[in-house]
């Protein structure tokens, strides 16, 4: 299959490069994967093969080049399977996209290069962008975004409530509500490429591109990969519930360093984020308990992500107790297999003639579109049923 990635040279887009690869290769360690459970048959009915297209701002040689950095600062897996497939990762070189109201955050990614820089035109930008797509893509393509987050949008009616308002937006260059992750979106589903957020960033969960999917009979899942803190706070606050315990209180302490941790130093940048990973809890147990959802920026830790999490709750006769966590993974290697589930199971709902937000697909993301179930253990058993009915 072939997978078109919004932000190609980050470290969560290389790692999932690097692994697919020696897949690709014969790499038979599976271990992350969740498409290779025995619940999905252990992988019979998914591809092994993967290459890779993308779009990037950060101008870097190629896929090794940007793997390589990474790499240096990282050293999240054995130098091996980066130079195993070396010559592979050479052939991957990004397309310069946009970055229309990515934020204060992006000043922290050094020298980039976009489209707008050319001096084109909203309507212009969709057009290349989608043209670049179509240039790499076949019937067996998906499009997934990995780019760095970016802030709430300034949302109007009148541009996002339509498709028709949203395309009108776009023709008249009314750069103040349109942003770079809309554009991606925008070019893949007028194509019929499935599309995926991997990101908190708006992308396709805006009213005019679920209509467009709808319209193009495309399959598009999100948002924001559920890879870290929330995972755990998902898996565990059901527990609370299960038990009648009360949660009086919830904090989450989150420190990253890495580019990604720069860009979520931006408070404009940081909201979104801040946003998916904080609303969970209510879902869960019905009712919003005291809560604090902090990200700071940790430069030493580089990719490692640590979070540290405090529950307060109640429980027999009033009486409180306490419970603590820490969280402490390589983002990356947490996250980059994920891409290859998300990439095969979009798929697997094109090929199965799924289209519109797949909320099946939920169990992968912090926000799920168009549902409240983010309770992990309902995702999942909802991710089997969906792929045994289908298969
Ligand atoms: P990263 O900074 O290493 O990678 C992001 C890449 O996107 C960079 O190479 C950057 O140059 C590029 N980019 C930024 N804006 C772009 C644009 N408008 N168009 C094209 N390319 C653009 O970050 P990462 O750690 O790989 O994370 C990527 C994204 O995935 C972030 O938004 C992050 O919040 C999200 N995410 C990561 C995890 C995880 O790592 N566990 C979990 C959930 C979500």
């Amino acid at each position: 299959m072939r997978v078109w990635i919004i932000g190609s040279y980050g470290i969560v887009s290389t790692t999932a490069m690097v692994g697919a690869k020696n897949i690709e290769k014969g790499y038979d360690d599976f271990t992350g994967l969740v498409s290779e459970l025995p619940h999905f048959d252990s992988g019979k009915n998914f591809t092994k093969k993967f290459e890779f297209g993308g779009h990037e701002i950060r101008m870097k040689e190629n896929a090794y080049d940007a793997a390589l950095e990474h790499w240096e600062l990282n050293r999240h897996f054995d130098r091996y399977f980066l130079e195993n497939v070396k010559e592979e990762l050479e052939k991957i070189v990004a397309k310069p996209g946009t970055a229309i109201n990515c934020g204060s955050g992006l000043a922290e990614l050094g020298k980039i290069k976009t489209l707008e820089d050319e001096g084109l035109t909203l309507r212009e930008i969709a057009d290349r962008i989608a043209s670049d797509m179509k240039e790499f893509a076949d019937d067996s393509t998906v499009v997934i975004n990995i780019a760095s987050t970016e802030p709430i949008p300034n949302y109007s009616n009148d541009v996002h409530g339509s498709l028709d308002g949203f395309e009108r937006a776009i023709d008249e260059d009314k750069r103040e509500y349109i942003s770079a992750s809309m554009l991606y979106a925008y070019s893949a589903l007028k194509l019929g490429l499935p599309y995926a957020n991997f990101t908190p960033s708006a992308g396709s969960n805006i009213p005019a591109l679920k209509e467009l999917a709808l319209k193009n009979r495309v399959p598009h899942a999100g948002n924001d990969g559920k890879t870290g803190e929330t995972l755990v706070k998902t898996t565990l606050a059901p527990m609370f519930a299960y038990r009648n315990l009360k949660i009086l209180g919830w904090m989450g302490y989150n420190i990253l360093g890495d580019f990604d941790g720069k860009v979520l130093s931006h408070r404009d940048n940081k909201e979104s984020k801040v946003m998916s990973k904080d609303k969970v809890l209510e879902k869960i147990v019905g009712e919003s308990p005291y809560s604090i959802t902090e990200i700071e920026y940790f430069p030493s830790l580089v990719d490692n992500k640590m979070a540290f999490d405090f529950i307060h709750f109640r429980g027999f006769l009033g009486t409180p107790m306490k419970f603590y966590f820490i969280w402490d993974a390589i983002d990356a290697i947490v996250a980059s297999p994920l891409i290859l589930d998300i990439a095969r199971f979009l798929l697997f709902a094109k090929e199965k003639g799924e289209y519109g937000v797949v909320k099946e697909l939920g169990f992968f993301f912090k926000s799920p579109m168009d549902t409240d179930v983010v309770n992990t253990h309902e995702q999942f058993q909802i991710l089997v049923d969906w792929y045994n009915r289908l298969k």
